[in-house]
């Protein structure tokens, strides 16, 4: 098998480009979309203890791994620190639960999902009462519980989700310890240019999330009737060029940019499909006409953040 691309890290650490996203991936069907992607190749798989599957997860983990084909010091696990953890006093237990649901001793990268704190139990809020301020729970303690982590050697690498530019300043004025990785959404309809530029000059390395759509999110698209990215006629396009799936063109397209990128899939095809999506190059021409698609339109909004007048409104900064 061709080696996967990966995105480097100062320790010598490598980062397969391509990785299993598990969002919305359901309880019955998680366990085997991992096993099959790990069995045909995947050595990088994306979680979340938000996403109510990562016991379900956790259980490919210990049979791939138990098999012995497989070491777990081959795969790049990542998982994510909900929102009603962000207190000093709670980041360490919620890592752990997470290592406990995904039977795991260590994670290798752990990221903060959002720049948001809630109450502690609160899934999404519904009221204002249900969120700490930035005053109460300032991002920098959250930070500082998170090198704690990896001080203990809880994870190897640790970083951020869906943090703009202030928001990644505002914390590396306030540590030595600054993030390595982020995570936030790009596809051709979001390309975020500026912030991948931020993150290049800062050695933070970029993972693309809902790099397809998202899914049913696809529908947001269909509602302001313009079509769904695996639909766009650009994309489907270079496709039949390159003689790819639409799919293909996308993931390639955010490997080529040198971000890794995270396809969601359940569906064995697809899943196998989209490892195998950067074997040719998007020339210069495909480059071109995928810039003219970006209209900075985003399918995960964070408006789920907004409750009457709560600090968070803005959360992408815009
Ligand atoms: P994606 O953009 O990955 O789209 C997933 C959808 O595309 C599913 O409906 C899937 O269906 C379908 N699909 C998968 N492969 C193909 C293909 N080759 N051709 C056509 N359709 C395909 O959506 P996500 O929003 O799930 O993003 C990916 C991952 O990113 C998440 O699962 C999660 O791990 C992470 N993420 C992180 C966020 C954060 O806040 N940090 C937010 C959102 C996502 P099927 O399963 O049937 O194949």
């Amino acid at each position: 098998m061709k080696p996967l691309r990966t995105l480097k890290y100062k320790n010598g650490d490598e980062q397969p480009a391509i990785g299993l996203g598990t969002w919305k991936s359901g309880k019955g069907e998680v366990t085997k979309a991992v096993e099959i992607a790990l069995n045909n190749g995947y050595r990088h798989i994306d979680c979340a203890a938000t996403y109510g599957n990562e016991n379900e997860v956790g259980e490919a983990f210990e049979k791939v791994f138990g098999e012995g084909e497989i070491n777990r010091e081959e795969v790049w696990i990542t998982s994510k620190l909900w929102n009603d953890s962000h207190k000093k006093e709670d980041v360490i237990p919620a890592l752990k639960k997470t290592l406990k649901d995904l039977k795991l001793d260590y994670l290798d990268l752990y990221l903060i999902h959002w720049p948001v704190a809630f109450k502690k139990g609160v899934g999404f809020p519904e009221s204002d009462d249900e969120y700490y301020s930035l005053e109460e729970v300032p991002i920098i303690e959250t930070w500082e519980a998170m090198v704690e982590a990896k001080k203990q050697g809880l994870v190897k690498h640790i970083g951020v989700s869906n943090f703009s530019i202030k928001k990644l300043k505002d914390l590396m004025s306030k540590t030595n310890e600054k993030p390595e990785a982020l995570q936030v959404e790009l596809h051709p309809y979001l390309h975020q240019n500026e912030l991948l530029e931020f993150c290049s000059k800062n050695g933070i390395n970029v993972t693309a999330y809902s790099p397809l759509g998202s899914g049913d999110r696809a529908d947001a698209m269909k509602a302001k009737d313009e079509p769904s990215l695996l639909e766009n006629p650009t994309i489907v396009k270079i496709a039949k060029k390159h003689g790819a799936s639409a799919g293909q063109v996308l993931i390639n397209w955010a490997v080529q940019r040198g971000t890794a990128v995270i396809p969601k899939s359940t569906n064995k095809g697809r899943i196998i499909e989209n490892l195998a999506s950067s074997g040719y190059q998007l020339d210069k021409e495909d480059l071109a006409e995928i810039d003219k698609l970006d209209e900075h339109f985003r399918y995960v909004t964070g408006e789920f953040f907004v409750t009457d007048g709560n600090s968070y409104s803005n959360i992408y900064d815009e």
